[in-house]
C-alpha cells in the first residue's frame, strides 16, 4: 500500500529541498577547489633526493615520452658533493632549463618533524636561495624527507607561501578531501611493480595518482632503487594507455590551492608515509 498522493507530495517536498540544498553546496565546493574537473588518467611524477641518475637517465627519458615531472632536490648527506652519486647544482639548473619543475626537499634531507620553526625555515630557504641565484623558476612545492611531518610543518609551509606538499601513504590523491600539504603518493622500488601498476589504474573518478621515484638506479639507497628497465616499463605503460603525466606544478591548472587550504582540514588519520 502506497501513501495517498497528497501525503506523498507533502512529505517529499522537504526531502527534495534538502537534496537541492546539499547538492548546491557540494557543487559549489567542487567549483571552488577545482578550477576544472580532474580528468581520468592524470598522473604526477615526482623524483626525490637529486641522485645523479635523475639528470643522466630520468630527464632524457621523460623528454622522449613527452612527460613532465617534479624533481624534489636536496643536498643529500653525507655524499652530496660526489657528482657521481648526486646531481650538482648546474645539472639541477639544466633540468629547470629543460622545462622540468624543481621542488624543495630541504637543504640536507632533514626530518622536519624534529625542527624548530627557525631551523625549518633555514632548511627551506637554503634551497630557495640556491635556485634563485641560478635563475631557476621560483619554488612553490615541497616533499617531506622520509615522510616526516607534523602539524607545525604545515604552518611553516604556509608561512613561506608553499602551494602543495607531497607525503606518502600509498593511496590516490583526492583534491576534494586531501589537504594540499598532505598529498599522498606511492613510492616505487624494484619489487613493487604489481602494486604500482594497480595504483596507476586508480587515476579516475576525480582521483590523481602521484608517484615518488628515487634513483633510476639508486646506488646509495637500494631499498628505493628503480632499475632503468622497470622505469621504462612504467613510461611505456603510461604512454600506451594514454595517461596524462604532469608535474606537481601542473596541479595548479586543476586545483585552487588557496581554496583547498581554506576549506579542507588536514586529516592525520589517513596514511601519510610509504
Ligand atoms: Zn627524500
Amino acid at each position: 500500500m502506497g501513501l495517498p498522493l497528497y501525503q506523498m507530495t507533502r512529505s517529499s517536498k522537504p526531502l527534495l529541498l534538502t537534496f537541492l540544498f546539499f547538492g548546491c553546496c557540494l557543487f559549489s565546493l567542487d567549483a571552488q577547489i577545482l578550477k576544472k574537473p580532474i580528468p581520468d588518467k592524470l598522473i604526477i611524477l615526482t623524483f626525490d633526493d637529486a641522485p645523479a641518475s635523475h639528470y643522466s637517465v630520468v630527464a632524457p627519458m621523460l623528454k622522449k615520452y613527452g612527460f613532465e615531472g617534479t624533481f624534489f632536490v636536496c643536498e643529500f648527506p653525507p655524499n652530496s658533493k660526489d657528482s657521481t652519486l648526486y646531481m650538482n647544482w648546474r645539472q639541477i639548473q639544466a633540468l629547470d632549463q629543460q622545462g622540468f619543475e624543481i621542488g624543495n626537499h630541504t637543504h640536507n634531507h632533514a626530518n622536519i618533524s624534529k625542527l624548530t620553526q627557525e631551523e625549518f625555515h633555514a632548511q627551506l630557504a637554503y634551497i630557495e636561495h640556491k635556485c634563485d641565484s641560478l635563475g631557476i623558476q621560483k619554488i612553490t612545492n615541497f616533499a617531506y624527507p622520509g615522510y616526516g611531518l607534523n602539524t607545525q610543518a604545515l604552518v611553516f609551509l604556509q608561512e613561506r607561501n608553499y602551494h602543495f606538499a607531497r607525503a606518502g601513504g600509498s593511496r590516490a590523491y583526492d583534491p576534494l578531501t586531501d589537504h594540499p600539504f598532505l598529498i599522498p603518493s606511492w613510492a616505487t622500488n624494484e619489487s613493487n611493480k604489481t602494486e604500482i601498476i594497480q595504483a596507476l589504474d586508480q587515476a579516475k573518478n576525480g582521483h590523481i595518482v602521484v608517484l615518488t621515484i628515487h634513483g633510476v638506479p639508486d646506488i646509495e639507497h637500494p631499498w628505493v632503487n628503480t632499475p632503468i628497465e622497470l622505469f621504462k616499463e612504467y613510461l611505456d605503460y603510461l604512454k600506451k594507455h594514454d595517461f596524462q603525466v604532469i608535474s606537481m606544478g601542473g596541479l595548479e591548472e586543476y586545483v585552487d590551492f588557496e581554496q583547498a587550504m581554506t576549506q579542507l582540514r588536514p586529516d592525520y588519520s589517513k596514511k601519510l608515509n610509504n
